[in-house]
């Protein structure tokens, strides 16, 4: 998930000017709260072990944080909060102009931190940090947007509305795109006036506490955001306590459905960003070159582990041959390397039960009788220094619709293609999903495009691109990909409530 491509471009200048020195930041406390890094007070028993993707290097082990750490966090961020909930949006939107200044001037250092956190390669990182920048940007600049309404009534009288902060909203994310998440939920949230605390995937801890370090240095006030590590357990304590309003969640729908009952048993508010199983089409009129690229962007970003993979690649059967053969000449050409390296194409899956748990999906599809075009296998890696990282050839099969992995998420780095006829046909087939994240439509038929994502039951479709989320356009999920947005103007009332006010001019009237 990239912002622009227009981006790239600067970014090149800036990162010429940067150095790449890796930061040691593990070594330090890795929780963040009221403003300082420190660790858990009241330990659960599970252990986070925070290994290196590409090596396998376990860098450290720390326990999970409990219910007392969690009760002080909150504490903290409710205090925190009252304050910076009666600011204008003129005076927040300074602080997040700040903190987006200052994590440019940390892109090089934690783009390198994130590479070490999740094994994907240097560029994109750079990217996910350049989308939690663009975030703080995007919600400083419409944080003295926030307003509410005035209505004209009766003899004199009128209303108005209050578009007022929820208080504490805990962000809890997943382990593929670390600080374009704590970016992404943290800059509205705080935009709109409220705290916020913090909880990243156990497998990915890192560049959370960075984001802290931002905002303290930025001037933000302690304790308006917090990071609190851990894995279920800690998750549970946040989700479940009673001081907090709002829990914006990015994960797998198995989660999201415990945390949507959490909320329940609780009535807060809650957003859910969750997995998918996407169709990308490509119809015969389509740019082959531009298609084939797009696929690559859907498929094989951050090694296939992407929620809004297009990974149903249906192509019209008149130049199916063609475009599978570029598709897997392609992706033959795609060497795995040290992701620090700044020619990486492909980096480290995320751990080996993520590695086992892919592998499994393929060698299942191929004894159901899916044809591997290419890859799909472990790599030995020549650096021996990356012999500890687990390394998976990127794949093309070609399968049926209602195949197991046509069927399930499988987080890895596998594209699944098909043939198909017809518009109306393949409409049907790219909506036969219990998921409705993402899809995309190459084609130079332009009213054929509108019209198929017009049809399409999916929260973010593509028109001859793929996997590009600029801040500007909302994302999210239909169907069991979840509820609500990120990005966008929209993401303002997920972290405001309304309150109405009526105003008399007149007499009261009661005819009691
Ligand atoms: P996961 O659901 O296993 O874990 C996500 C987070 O939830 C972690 O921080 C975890 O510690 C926490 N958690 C687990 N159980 C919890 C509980 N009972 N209460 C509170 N918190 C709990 O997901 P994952 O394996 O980290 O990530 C992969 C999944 O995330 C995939 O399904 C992928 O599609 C999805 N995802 C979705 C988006 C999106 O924006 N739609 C983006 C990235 C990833």
């Amino acid at each position: 998930m990239i912002n622009t491509c227009g981006s790239l471009r600067l970014l090149r200048k800036a990162w010429s000017r940067c150095s790449s020195t890796v930061s040691q930041s593990y070594n330090l406390p890795l929780n963040f709260v009221n403003g300082v890094r420190t660790d858990p007070t009241d330990p659960t028993s599970e252990i986070m072990n925070v290994e290196e993707p590409a090596t396998g290097r376990l860098l450290k082990s720390v326990p999970g944080s409990g219910q007392g750490d969690v009760n002080a966090a909150v504490e903290n961020a409710k205090n925190a909060q009252e304050e910076w909930g009666q600011m204008s949006g003129t005076e927040r939107a300074k602080f997040l102009f700040n903190a987006a200044r200052i994590l440019e001037a940390r892109q090089e250092e934690v783009a390198h931190l994130e590479v070490t956190d999740t094994g994907k390669p240097i560029w994109e990182a750079r990217f996910d940090v350049q989308t939690a920048i663009d975030s703080l940007t995007y919600y400083a600049g419409l944080a003295p947007t926030i307003c509410g309404q005035h209505f004209n009534l009766p003899n004199g009288s009128f209303g108005y509305s209050r578009r007022e902060p929820l208080g504490v909203v805990v962000g809890i994310g997943a382990w593929n795109y670390p600080i374009q998440m704590a970016g992404w939920k943290s800059a509205p949230a705080l935009a709109c006036g409220n705290s916020v605390i913090y909880k990243p995937s156990q497998f990915t801890p890192l560049t959370a506490v960075v984001l802290g370090e931002v905002f303290a240095e930025a001037g933000l006030p302690d304790g308006l955001y917090n990071v609190i590590q851990g894995g279920v357990k800690t998750g549970e304590y946040l989700t479940n306590h009673n001081d907090v309003a709002k829990v914006t969640f990015t994960g797998s729908v198995e989660t999201g459905t415990k945390i949507m009952t959490a909320c329940a048993n609780g009535i807060k508010h809650v957003t859910l960003e969750l997995g998918g199983k996407s169709p990308l089409i490509i119809f015969e009129d389509a740019d082959v070159d531009n298609a084939v690229n797009g696929a690559l962007m859907a498929n094989f970003l951050t090694q296939g582990q992407v929620c809004s993979n297009g990974t149903r690649v249906f192509i019209h059967s008149s130049i199916f041959e063609k475009v599978v053969s570029k598709l897997v000449a392609r992706v033959k050409a795609i060497k795995h390397s040290d992701p620090h390296l700044d020619d990486c194409k492909m980096g480290a899956m995320i751990n080996a039960e993520q590695a086992d748990k892919v592998l499994g999906y393929i060698n299942r599809a191929r004894n159901e009788g899916a044809e591997i075009l290419a890859g799909g296998e472990l790599v030995q890696m020549e650096d021996a220094k990356l012999r500890g990282g687990k390394y998976i050839s990127p794949c093309i099969l070609k399968t049926t619709d209602d195949a197991e992995i046509s069927r399930e998420e499988v987080f890895g780095p596998v594209m699944n293609v098909y043939s198909f006829d017809s518009e109306d046909e393949v409409l049907i087939r790219a909506n036969d999903t219990k998921f409705g994240l993402a899809a995309g439509v190459f084609t130079k038929d332009l009213a054929r495009a509108h019209r198929c994502v017009a049809n399409i039951k999916a929260g973010s479709c593509y028109i001859n691109n793929y996997n590009i989320y600029p801040t500007e356009l909302p994302f999210g999920g239909y169907k069991m990909s979840g509820l609500g947005r990120e990005n966008g103007t929209v993401t303002l009332e997920y972290f405001t409530q309304l309150k109405s006010v009526y105003v008399e001019s007149g007499d009261v009237y009661c005819p009691l």
